[in-house]
């Protein structure tokens, strides 16, 4: 079991600097899991596929992850970054379009379970805080994060703070109307952001160029095999990389609606950064020069205002894992609304306590000639 302590012994080891804590990404295919560090480096990962059809079986993938990690090292708080829209206690995954979680109170069965502080937040949060306070928006005044992926995720960290709305669903902004009337979406509506900016968007008009059978199409066919169906977004980064031109194209026509879409949030929000991360940034440049000519071009007051910078996201897979761990370890020292709602595990009575804890809140002294230099 996870080591269990008084609430000031766990702030004596927030205080002295070295705290570990492990952050728990549950992404739509994958469980990643891993100790991290305060600088944001990941001590010790493992990782699962995600059990998606079962929200228990998804809970037992997160208390075994843990148990295994907290056996080892000595950890201080656990974070949960969750693929769907967590509410602003953040204790319930009201829905998650790729899991089977509909208003799953998620906290509340991991906090009978895991005797540690526990923070459940959305996944896109948690990699925005990593950016934030590890990658390309460090210190930053307002960052935007932007994560495109089959869609577009965001995250907002206003002077130090995540900010997530009234009732925690803010920064959906994939879900702002581009283009009246435009294609479906899964939330509903037409015409979505995240429609003509995302690898779903890159993916349907690769496949829709592919299906023309023009022979303009021909090189990118032969590059990513024969069946227009089987096309996938790293096909097309990758036919682009190797500077197919088609290929190049529908990512730079990719690139302009994220630019396009950016100018509306800079006009909104003013940033001093926006982070691009997620899948489809794997593309770099190819992406990131189309989508800064656009941004330049359609921002409001252009000429006459400072411009955001459009940065990479420093992070690829693992910022959701480390931020979700940050966010928990940041929780101690300064709690979020949530606090009240369940982050400090409930106090057991006496009887029930191991007994062999009372020693355990010291930090073991170093033996001499270990061998460990100084
Ligand atoms: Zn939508």
């Amino acid at each position: 079991m996870p080591s269990r302590g008084s609430r000031s012994a766990w702030r004596a080891d927030i205080v002295d600097g070295t705290s570990l804590s492990i952050g728990i990404d549950i992404g739509g295919t994958k469980v990643a899991a891993g100790v991290v560090d305060e600088q944001g480096a990941i001590v010790e990962r493992l990782q699962e596929p995600t059990p998606s059809h079962s929200p228990a079986a998804v809970e037992d993938a997160i208390v075994r992850a843990v148990h295994r990690l907290s056996s080892r090292h000595r950890v201080v708080a656990v974070g949960i970054g969750a693929a769907g829209w967590v509410d602003n206690a953040q204790s319930v995954v009201r829905f998650s379009p790729h899991l089977a979680w509909r208003s799953e109170p998620l906290k509340a069965k991991l906090a009978e379970r895991i005797a540690l502080p526990l923070l459940v937040d959305n996944d896109a949060n948690a990699a925005a805080w990593a950016e934030y306070r590890f990658g390309a928006g460090r210190g930053s005044s307002v960052m935007v994060c932007i994560t495109l992926g089959t869609g577009i995720g965001g995250g907002l960290v206003i002077n130090g703070q995540l900010f997530r709305g009234t009732y925690g669903m803010a920064g959906e902004w994939g879900h702002m109307t581009k283009v009246p009337d435009g294609h479906w979406c899964e939330c509903g509506n037409r015409g979505c952001w995240e429609q003509y900016a995302s690898g779903n968007a890159l993916v349907r008009e690769a496949r829709a160029l592919a299906r023309t059978k023009s022979p303009m199409a021909h090189s990118l066919l032969e590059m990513v095999g024969s069946d227009p169906d089987l096309i996938t977004g790293p096909d097309v980064t990758a036919a682009a990389i190797a500077g197919e031109p088609n290929a190049i194209e529908l990512l730079a026509d990719v690139g302009t609606w994220l630019g396009r879409g950016i100018a509306d949030l800079a006009a909104a929000l003013d940033p001093e950064v926006v982070v691009i991360g997620g899948g489809v940034s794997a593309a770099g440049d190819l992406l990131l020069v189309p989508a800064q000519r656009a941004f330049s071009r359609t921002l409001t007051g252009r000429g006459f205002r400072e411009e955001a910078r459009l940065e990479l996201a420093h992070f690829r897979n693992d910022a959701g894992l480390i931020g979700a761990a940050d966010l928990a370890r940041h929780a101690m020292t300064e709690p979020p609304n949530s606090a009240n709602s369940g982050f400090w595990p409930r106090r057991r009575k006496r009887k029930d306590r191991p007994t062999r804890l009372r020693g355990r809140r010291r930090r073991p002294r170093p033996v001499a000639g270990s061998g460990v230099a100084g």
